[in-house]
């Protein structure tokens, strides 16, 4: 089936990029917790923490570097929060693997 992140990826529905490679794409957030609220997104459309096999290995770790890349790219250089929510219990809405990036504001909401 089908995700939102997909449709999105894929082109179906519209999103706002602000970086695309091979392995991951980050949008804009449509409700900012923050002045700077994006979300980083696997091409592949892993569904969670939970949802994570071996294999997934080499792309986790190659998000996890590209964070700090979109940090500085976004001009977050005060700092900035990463959150990943696993599950309904984890406050989880989009059932494909995302890593929030938060920043710019002097302090940020718990999302
Ligand atoms: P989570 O609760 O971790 O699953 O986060 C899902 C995030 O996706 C929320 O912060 C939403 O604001 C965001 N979101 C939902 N629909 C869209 C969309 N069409 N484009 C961009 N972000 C979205």
């Amino acid at each position: 089936m089908s995700t939102l992140f997909s449709k999105i990826i894929d082109g179906e529905i519209p999103g706002e990029f602000v970086y695309q490679d091979e392995h991951l794409v980050v949008i804009k957030d449509i409700y900012p917790k923050a002045p700077v609220h994006v979300l980083m997104i696997p091409r592949k459309p892993i569904i969670n923490l939970d949802d994570l096999c071996p294999e997934d290995q080499t792309l986790m770790g190659y998000m996890m570097l590209k964070v700090p890349e979109i940090a500085a790219q976004l001009g977050l250089d005060k700092g900035y929060r990463t959150i990943l929510n696993t599950g309904k219990g984890g406050g989880q809405e989009v059932f494909h693997l995302h890593i929030h990036i938060l920043g710019g504001a002097e302090a940020l909401p718990f999302t």
